[in-house]
């Protein structure tokens, strides 16, 4: 996530078609005049909303202080104005992230990044200073499954491994005949494969030996493990643990599945963040929506049961993925609008009034749109505030100032 504002930045394209585009648009969960019910407007509508929600862990004490989403963390230290408050407690000394994606891993690293690194990102100010007061020195990563079939990809993998003042702390048990079915695996699975194998068995070098010694933090992968409880402590107020049940898995390769050894084992910690997975969820009564998968259905982006209803991103494939395989799963979705167009499955004889109507249907509806020069202003300001304290950017943390600077 400190990579952020290098990877996602929105301004090249806009920047270069000239488009005034609504950044803030009309449609609300709570309203019904989906775009697709109004055919008057466009030939077509794609919807790309995302993954908003989070998957839940479903176990007792859940709800006990100290326990986190990683979608609310995230939040948190990336200035989203609904996670302002959340104010994470960092007063323990071990934290258990569950779940092995690269979100999980990210919350890993900012929870034991040297302050001086984490100073020249785009983090707010109030997480760096509630990070800096942190007493968080011990971050374990926790699996249901084993080494082979983690979620992570090797780049984020290799910068948890390089991360300044830390160093891995694993379970040579974890890893038995993973040596054995390295050679057979496919080769992104295999190079991940052996760069995990080479931080958790391999005697290091002399150098990386005396990083590892002089390190005041520690991070470390537990398998084979699933969440059965947060433990509180007598004042049944506070996270003081979680027990893990131990797996085993039955088959092999990625589709392993984890199954229950009967055996359990608590670990004490004070910090559980859940990263086991964001959801879509249903926008509206009137688009098709798989809430045992939480997709809409689709086949190759074309909606279900709603001719001329698109989706891309996350909300039709699922979270999964980084940026370029969701880039790609779009181009696939625009293939097969060109393919609709040529088949004429979808008529596009009559001319669309497209973005005019909805413009209109903003003003009867007394909605402001921000603009993407609107925009633009907000990205200036905090740009500055940002420049004045060695930072890329200092976010606005409110809707209210974002838009105060918008309308100026
Ligand atoms: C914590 C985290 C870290 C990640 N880090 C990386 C990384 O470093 N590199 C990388 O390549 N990938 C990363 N990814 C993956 C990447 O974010 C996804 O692949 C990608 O964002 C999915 O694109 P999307 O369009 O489906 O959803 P999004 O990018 O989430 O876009 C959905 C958009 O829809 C908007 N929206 C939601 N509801 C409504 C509504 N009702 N009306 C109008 N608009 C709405 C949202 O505000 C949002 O702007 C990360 C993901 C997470 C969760």
């Amino acid at each position: 996530m400190l990579k952020w504002t290098s990877t996602n930045d929105c301004r090249s394209p806009l920047a270069w078609s000239g488009l005034e585009w609504p950044l803030i648009t009309l449609k609300s969960r709570t309203s019904s005049t989906p775009s697709h019910r109004r055919p008057t407007t466009r030939a077509a509508a794609s919807t790309s909303y995302g993954a908003e929600g989070n998957r839940s862990m479903g176990v007792p004490g859940e709800d006990l202080a100290g326990v986190y989403s990683a979608k609310d963390f995230v939040g948190w230290y990336n200035g989203l104005p609904s996670c302002r408050e959340l104010s994470p407690d960092l007063s323990c000394e071990t934290a258990v992230v569950l779940g092995q994606g690269n979100v999980a891993l990210d919350v890993a690293r900012i929870l034991l990044c040297p302050l001086d690194i984490l100073k020249s990102t785009d983090i707010t100010q109030l997480a760096l200073e509630a990070l800096a007061e942190s007493k968080v020195r011990r971050v374990l990563i926790v699996g249901r499954r084993g080494p082979v079939q983690v979620a992570c990809t090797i780049k984020e993998l290799r910068e948890m491994v390089n991360l300044p003042d830390t160093r891995p702390e694993m379970v040579a048990a974890d890893f038995e005949g993973v040596q054995e079915a390295v050679n057979d695996l496919p080769r992104p699975r295999k190079r991940l494969t052996e760069l995990m194998l080479k931080t958790a068995m391999e005697v290091p070098g002399e150098k990386e030996q005396e990083r590892r010694k002089k390190a005041s933090r520690v991070w470390g992968f537990r398998f084979f493990r699933s969440p059965v409880e947060v433990l509180s402590d007598p004042d049944h107020k506070r996270t003081a643990g979680i027990r893990l049940a131990i797996n085993m898995l039955e088959g092999s390769g990625e589709s392993a599945r984890a199954v229950l050894t009967g055996e359990v084992e608590d670990v004490t910690c004070g910090l559980v963040i859940s990263s086991i997975g964001y959801k879509s969820l249903p926008i509206d009564a009137s688009v098709p929506f798989d809430s045992h998968r939480a997709i809409v259905p689709n086949i190759m982006g074309r909606v279900q049961q709603a001719t001329g209803l698109y989706c891309s991103g996350w909300l039709k494939t699922g979270p999964t993925g980084v940026i370029a395989t969701t880039m790609n799963n779009s181009f696939d979705t625009a293939r097969s609008v060109v393919e609709d167009m040529d088949s004429r499955r979808l008529d596009v004889s009559a001319g669309k009034p497209g973005s005019q109507s909805i413009s209109a249907l903003l003003d009867e509806r007394g909605v402001k749109p921000v603009l993407f020069s609107d925009w633009e202003k907000i990205d200036a300001l905090e740009t500055r505030r940002g420049e004045a304290i060695g930072k890329p950017r200092e976010k606005l943390l409110t809707v209210e100032e974002m838009l105060l600077e918008a309308r100026k």
